[in-house]
């Protein structure tokens, strides 16, 4: 075994580094594909309303979610986005909080309304 070892040493080396430059490689793409969404847009009855790029928004923020919803308060900062305040029921979407993923969409069934996050934009509308 240790002649074996001795004589491919440069061999083991090599598949050695290799292999962790391949662990490195695919940790590093999995982490930056994890969650490649960078839109969140509003729709209300199922209409987009806005769209907002959470990727640019470096500082915490809050906006009425529109002129006739301004009851409704969205809150943004660094790739995510919350329904900070609402006048509706049951409170569900201000529960809950700050949401980074595509699984979770952010809905107010009481208003019809619901933030969803998307690798694009499909509104001409963005929200700087
Ligand atoms: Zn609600």
């Amino acid at each position: 075994m240790k002649e074996i070892v001795a004589k491919h040493r440069i061999e083991i080396i090599i598949i050695s580094v290799l292999l962790v430059v391949f662990i490195i490689i695919s940790l590093i793409i999995g982490a930056t594909s994890f969650d490649s969404s960078n839109y969140a847009t509003c729709y209300i009855n199922n209409e987009p309303i806005w769209s907002i790029n959470l990727k640019e928004e470096n500082e915490e923020r809050t906006f009425p979610l529109s002129k006739e919803y301004s009851q409704i308060i969205i809150g943004v900062r660094n790739n995510q986005i919350a329904i900070l305040k609402n006048d509706c029921p049951k409170q569900d979407c201000v529960h809950q909080g700050y949401v980074s993923s595509k699984a979770t969409p952010i809905i107010c069934a009481y208003y019809h309304v619901s933030i969803i996050l998307e690798e694009e934009s499909n509104v001409d509308l963005i929200v700087k």
